[in-house]
């Protein structure tokens, strides 16, 4: 008979795991990024001798700047001075207030469906969408692109449905799967507008009519396009006027809208049956309602000042702009993220490691296994706070790099982006 399990194994397995990670170079080390709603991008943390330094953060989805405006905090501090800082409650056990309510309501009407409900994030609301369409619906085939969030994959593997998988963005592929799965048999596409590890945008049109064709239903993920895209930032597919023609909406309220959580929208009988049968609804506290409230408020904001928006993609052209100036590659896409090929993740990393260290820029080594080995690169993301000068300091510091003549230290550019003066880090 096996001897018992002792405490010992258990640690000598987690360590194992570790360990695997730490050999394939896929283990996690976080910065401090000790982020200042003035100041925003720059940041401050402490490097490896506990000296603080500065640096300016190219790897925030607070895309528009909004987690620092003041009108939202102000709404967040009314609110949580009026209701208290938590909602106490799941929302079917005292946790639903008028500001759940309210925000579900801009969201719906944003989104142009009948109804919208909250999740504490869009992951959450992923999983805990499709895993409960996949339980209820047991002959549901869910169709899903290849680059689709882990949260998608998550939800996607939690209910014991077939699924079939088409490569990126690949309309053809994906008609040849539906024709494979019976007429007379249930069917879900799920996929992302705004592709966040490649900047591609599905072709939302074509999915839109494929769905048509085959009577499949269809779940987009506009994550990364919400607060940005359309003309009142609802998305891709405001943008392409065809808000209507799409089932379920997933969004979040974490990184355009500044503030925290996430959502779907779709008809009302669809929010209901979440409501209803979605586990990963009911049985979790509610969002607090001041949480809410500066949500509703930044959207608001958002549909009705176009200033913002505006900024951001004009700094995402002018960056682009520097980039092809100072002869450093990008891969072109059509949306917002840069993504500068670096072979190797080796390579990646000692690079962001080097952009650091030297020159105070801190942006995202992007490695296997979040894009495929041979894909490694440098994923900027500018943001409407980024100024002219923090533009021109990273794009020189590319050059330098990537261009092998990098010689001395931080000083060695002029304008340094991180010296302090009037109006740095404002819009
Ligand atoms: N979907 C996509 C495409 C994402 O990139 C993310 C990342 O955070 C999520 C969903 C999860 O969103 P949230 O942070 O609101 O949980």
């Amino acid at each position: 008979m096996p001897g018992l399990y002792r405490y010992m194994e258990y640690q000598q397995l987690f360590t194992d795991q570790l360990k695997r990670l730490k050999d394939e170079g896929t283990y996690r080390y976080f910065l401090e990024v000790n982020k200042s709603a003035q100041h925003f991008p720059r940041f401050t943390y402490q490097d490896e001798q506990g000296n603080s330094q500065q640096a300016i953060n190219w790897c925030s989805n607070d895309y528009l700047g909004l987690s620092s405006e003041e009108s939202l905090i102000s709404r967040l501090g009314f609110v949580a001075h009026r209701s208290g800082t938590g909602s106490g409650g799941t929302r079917n056990i005292s946790g639903t207030t008028n500001y759940h309510k309210e925000l579900e309501h801009t969201l719906a009407d944003w989104h142009r469906k009948e109804g919208a409900l909250l999740f504490n994030g869009a992951y959450q609301a992923n999983v805990t969408t499709l895993q409960t369409l996949g339980r209820q619906l047991p002959g549901l085939v869910f169709f899903s692109d290849e680059r689709n969030h882990a949260s998608i994959i998550e939800g996607i593997r939690g209910c014991r449905n077939e699924k079939k998988i088409f490569a990126h963005n690949d309309m053809e592929q994906l008609e040849e799967l539906l024709q494979q799965v019976p007429v007379d048999q249930p069917k879900l596409i799920v996929f992302e507008s705004v592709y966040s590890m490649s900047g591609t945008i599905a072709p939302v049109k074509d999915i839109i009519a494929l769905a048509r064709k085959y009577q499949a239903l269809t779940y987009v993920d506009e994550v990364h396009a919400v607060g940005l895209y359309g003309k009142t930032g609802a998305g891709i597919f405001e943008q392409e006027d065809v808000q209507s023609s799409v089932d379920m909406v997933n969004g979040t309220l974490s990184k355009a809208i500044g503030v925290f959580g996430g959502y779907i929208a779709a008809s009302s009988l669809l929010i209901d049956f979440i409501r209803s049968f979605g586990r990963g609804f009911i049985f979790t506290t509610s969002l607090p309602p001041a949480i809410c409230a500066a949500a509703n408020t930044s959207i608001q904001l958002i549909q009705r000042e176009e200033n913002r928006r505006r900024q951001f993609f004009s700094n995402v052209q002018h960056l682009r702009q520097s980039l092809t100036e100072n002869g450093v590659d990008f891969k072109p896409n059509p949306s917002h993220i840069t993504i500068i090929p670096v072979a190797g993740a080796e390579q990646c990393r000692g690079l962001a490691r080097q952009l650091l260290e030297k020159q105070g820029i801190y942006l995202q080594p992007i490695n296997y296994p979040t894009v495929p080995i041979g894909e490694e690169c440098l994923r900027v993301i500018c943001t409407a706070r980024h100024l002219p000068k923090h533009i021109h300091h990273l794009a020189w510091s590319l050059k330098k790099l990537l261009h092998g003549d990098y010689q001395t230290d931080r000083q060695e550019f002029p304008s340094f982006a991180l010296t302090t003066g009037d109006g740095e880090g404002q819009d």
